[in-house]
This record gives structure tokens, sequence and C-alpha cells, in this order.
């Protein structure tokens, strides 16, 4: 189960390696807490009459697009968008959005979602969000609870009957090493590239996620599904942008994996690991 705060997240966040577990045969469910409402138009193409107003639809229609090209199932709980405050200072929070909603009233849809589904690994993002978006805070607080309370029959009686997950993970993008790679690759070949400028002011603190990585899987056959299902959500996703900078099979050479960071285990394994199931089937 991976659990996300936006229809895009799972398709830019890890998605090769659900792909990749769903066509091993593995049950693989992502549960998106929010309709994406506040998203923005990202892509120029798509900035045209009706699609604005329609925000909300025309994301439902792109995120079944994104799991049909990734071979996942799909679950939506409901909350509302909080948007990305900007300015100084920064506005408050819209009314009833994700982000305000008390974490036990946040939590119980997504630990009935985690009873009924009966997940062994359940992945979403660090204490940071991966980025400081309220609703990715929100997601990782939720997550990590329904982690630790969905198999205690005491909390949420009213939710299901109990169900352990065994393995949390969060998921690690932001690899600055991996990002080197692609640029001095762009830069040897005399192409466009995005990334410089964001490895100039890339911060200390952001530069060590890798010693955070615990687990890499090798996901690269499942890249071209992770493209599709990212150009589904054509909306927020312009195909001109740096998700599609570095061709795919300079991809697949230089940075075959996707990083994440084994966050809590109720069974043994041995870090580093390349499989999210690692110690689950010998338990
Ligand atoms: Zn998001």
């Amino acid at each position: 189960m991976a659990v996300h705060a936006h229809p895009d997240d799972e398709s830019s966040k890890a998605a090769a390696t659900l792909a990749k577990y769903a066509a091993e045969g593995h049950e693989v469910l992502v549960v998106t807490l929010t309709g994406g409402e506040r998203g923005d138009i990202l892509n120029p193409a798509m900035d045209r009459p009706g699609i604005l107003e329609n925000l909300p639809e025309v994301r439902r229609g792109e995120m079944a697009a994104a799991a049909e090209a990734l071979g996942v199932q799909h679950m939506w709980l409901g909350f509302v968008d909080s948007g990305l405050p900007e300015g100084d200072p920064l506005p408050p929070l819209p009314d009833g959005c994700f982000a305000l909603v008390p974490l036990e009233e946040a939590t119980e849809p997504l630990v009935k979602a985690v009873r009924e589904f009966k997940p062994h690994v359940i992945i979403t993002y660090d204490e940071n969000g991966g980025y400081p978006h309220p609703d990715h805070i929100k997601c990782h607080e939720v997550s990590v609870e329904a982690f630790e309370k969905a198999g205690d029959p005491e909390a949420f009686p009213d939710a299901g009957a109990p169900w352990t997950p065994l393995k949390l993970y969060y998921t690690h993008g932001f690899i600055r090493d991996r990002i080197y790679r692609f640029s001095e690759e762009l830069e040897k070949a005399g192409m466009e590239n995005p990334f410089r400028e964001w490895l100039a002011k890339w911060k200390r603190e952001q530069g060590d996620m890798m010693a955070r990585v615990t687990t890499q899987v090798e996901a690269s056959e499942y890249f071209q599904q992770r493209d599709d299902a990212l150009r589904a959500h054509a909306t927020q996703i312009d195909p001109n942008g740096f998700f599609f900078a570095v061709p795919l099979e300079w991809q697949q050479r230089l940075w075959p994996t996707e990083e994440f960071e084994l966050a809590q285990t109720r069974v043994q394994t041995a870090i580093p690991e390349n499989d999210l199931f690692a110690g689950i089937e010998e338990q």
C-alpha cells in the first residue's frame, strides 16, 4: 500500500517499484488522501478553457489513467487538498482542508483502508513530507499513526478488524548523487540541463538524504510505465519538463533503482535491502 497526498504523487515517487511489484503478482494499492483540488495547471498545453473549472473531475480521470499505466489498484480517501501556501507572511490554510483535520479523524479512514486491504508493507513520506507541502507532512503523520494503530483492537474500534502491517517505508526521491549523475551526462552531451541551477543551490542538509536510504529496488524495467503514469497527469506534469529531461535509457544505465528508508519493521531484515518484502516471506 502506497499512501500519497495528491493524485500524481504516486507517479512521481517510487512509481516504478509499484509497477514492478504489481507485475510480479503482488496486490498493490495506491491510496490518495486528497482530490488535488488546489493543484495548479503546470502544463501549458492543458491551460485551456474547461480544464481549471473542472479540475477535480479532470484529475480523477488522470488518476484512473495513471493507475492503469502502473497496473495498480487505487482508492480515494476524500480529503480536501490544502494547497501550497505561498507569500510572506504565509496565508492561513483554507477551512476544512486536509492539513487542518485533527489527527485522529484524519487517520480513521486510512486505518479502515489498511484493515480492509491488509498490506504487509506501507510506503509513505518522511517527517518533512519529502517537500514541505502541508498535505505531505499530514500524509506522513496519518500513515505513521495508521501503521502503529491498525493492529491495535482498542484503537479505532469502528474501522474494522485489526490488521498489523509489517514494514513501513519512506520514499526518497531527492538523491543528490542521482541528480548529479544526470546533470553531468546532460552537460557531456551538450544537452539542455534543467538540474544545473537546482544543484547549485542544493542545501547541505538536503545533500545527504542517501544516508537515510536503507533499501534500493531495481525497477528500471518499469521506468517506461512510470513515465506513462506521469504523462497521464496531463494538467500537473509538463511533458517538456524536467521529469523527461534525461533519456530513459540513460536513467536505466546511470540510476536503475528507487530509494527507500525502512522506518519501522516488525520482521527481521538485514540492511541494506533490495526488496521491500525482505524478511516477510521468511516469517
Ligand atoms: Zn503532492
